[in-house]
């Protein structure tokens, strides 16, 4: 284990409009409310190094390993082109460890030139809950970025009450964005363009380094990541609320925790968001936002694919229209494996259909409808007593029975539907006591959620119930 940090900041390699360097920040008070020490594990950090003061100094951007910055970016925010940028993140580096690179980023950490109005900082009930649904979302088995640490500022936060402000250590594959090549594209300056892509290729996919439509074959492969993401989103009844273009990583995991949260109903046309107001980013339509989303990157990438802006277009068009197959694909599969299908086909397609069209007119469950298909309680399942219910289950257990091949579907359910997820009111509870101090349930759900396909655990009853019917739950962009 190393003492010290070794960090390396290729990023700054590149053009310097894609970024601007920051001051050391000056927290004397901060100090260390939790650490996620396996990840610092697999970062090669020792836990002992990050609880030390230098450690603090460390995570909190009080460092003697400058340079510092922050990165500039664009996005389509509501369908919106804004300039936006870093408004309250720094970059403290790259950290490597054996072939991955990881970027080390503070939110929250102050000021930057890309601030606009905006205070630079975090409060603690934002930070400690993308602490949580992150490390859900990572034992979920859904690409996303983690959360190294939380650490209380000793600064009080203004928003509608005062809050005490925190800064979230997060780790990602990179920070490249949608929004990071929208910027680029804006500047006119196609050398700048070109040096992003090319540096996005070497950092996530250096195979296509050598292909000879290199820019063509990123975006065919950022566009099977987005689709395989969204087809597990979706599988999990994920809703991330704020499927903004600056929100969205070439490198297909999720980011940014605003107001993201987890059907309990199934109600395809759910948004929790307050700010959503027209249900953009509903749950039904999050792989057309994604594909939208794409067109927004395919957009930003025309002068690099041909010097015939048409022949362009139409070379990016033709990869974006796979998305629709790679997302089907992918949702077809995994929704198979739901009901303890390991090879998608027309019928399991249809008996899908028929189970989500029964679970929306029965106001059922999201996961627990899964979880008692699992465990074999269908009499607990929403629709067990109506006559529609009763021949769906019968034709799922006969498609079952007829099933060939050596695998048992009731392992490959247990794999794939998880016994418990982040419950949005619980999540809300928690964090609100964590953040006045009292972390004992935020420290057991967070426990819980490191096994969430552990089928065997007893839970308590407070962790597997959604919401009763006609309260409702909203999420508000509490940053
Ligand atoms: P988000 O909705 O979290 O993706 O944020 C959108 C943009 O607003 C990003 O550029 C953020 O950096 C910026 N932003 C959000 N909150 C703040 C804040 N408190 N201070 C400065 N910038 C912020
Ligand atoms: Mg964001």
């Amino acid at each position: 284990m190393n003492k010290t940090l070794e960090l390396e900041h290729t990023y700054l390699e590149l053009p310097s409009d894609l970024y601007s360097f920051l001051d050391e920040s000056t927290y004397k008070h901060a100090e260390l409310v939790r650490l996620n020490r396996e990840l610092a594990s697999e970062l090669n950090v020792s836990p002992e190094y990050l609880t030390s003061d230098d450690g603090i100094r460390f995570l909190t951007g009080q460092t003697a390993h400058a340079p510092l910055f922050a990165q500039a970016y664009a996005g389509h925010q509501y369908g919106y082109f804004t300039m936006l940028g870093d408004g309250r993140a720094m970059v403290l580096g790259e950290r490597v460890v054996g072939d991955r690179r990881y970027d080390l980023q503070l939110k929250g950490s102050g000021k930057t030139p890309y601030s606009r109005r905006g205070d630079g900082k975090a409060t603690m009930e934002s930070v400690l809950r993308e602490y949580l649904i992150s490390a859900a979302m990572h034992h979920l088995g859904v690409p996303t970025t983690r959360s190294l640490a939380v650490l209380k500022t000793g600064e009080r936060v203004l928003r509608e009450d005062i809050h005490d402000g925190a800064i979230l250590v997060r780790v990602a594959q990179s920070h490249i964005r949608i929004g990071t090549f929208e910027y680029a594209r804006g500047r006119g300056d196609l050398d700048l363009l070109r040096q992003l892509a090319d540096y996005t290729i070497q950092r996530h996919v250096p195979a296509l380094m050598e292909d000879n439509d290199k820019y063509l074959a990123l975006f065919r492969e950022v566009v099977r990541r987005q689709a395989e993401l969204i087809a597990k989103w979706q599988s999990l009844g994920f809703v991330h609320g704020v499927m903004n273009t600056d929100n969205m990583l070439l490198s297909g995991e999720t980011i940014d925790y605003g107001p993201c949260a987890f059907l309990d109903a199934y109600a395809p046309k759910t948004s929790f968001s307050s700010i959503d107001r027209n249900g953009r980013y509903a749950y039904f339509r999050q792989p057309f936002i994604a594909s939208w989303n794409l067109s927004r990157l395919a957009g930003a990438l025309v002068p690099l694919i041909h010097e015939s802006e048409t022949l362009a277009v139409q070379l990016l068009n033709k990869e974006l229209e796979l998305f629709a197959t790679y997302y089907q694909t992918a949702y077809d599969r995994r929704m198979a494996y739901k009901i303890g299908i390991v090879e998608p086909s027309v019928t399991s397609r249809q008996l899908i259909e028929d189970l989500l069209e029964l679970m929306e007119a029965t106001n059922a469950d999201f996961t627990n409808t899964f979880r008692h298909l699992t465990n074999g309680t269908t009499s607990a399942l929403a629709f067990a007593d109506s006559q529609a219910g009763r021949t769906w289950i019968k034709t799922w257990q006969h498609h079952l029975s007829t099933q060939t091949g050596h695998y048992d579907p009731t392992q490959l359910m247990r794999q794939h539907n998880p016994a418990i997820i982040p419950r949005n009111q619980l999540v809300d509870a928690v964090v609100k006591e964590a953040a006045k101090g009292d972390m004992k349930r935020f420290d057991a759900l967070y426990d819980l959620l490191k096994t969430p396909y552990d089928h065997n655990r007893i839970y308590d009853m407070q962790y597997l119930e959604p919401l009763r019917p006609g309260e409702s739950f909203v999420t508000y962009c509490g940053t």
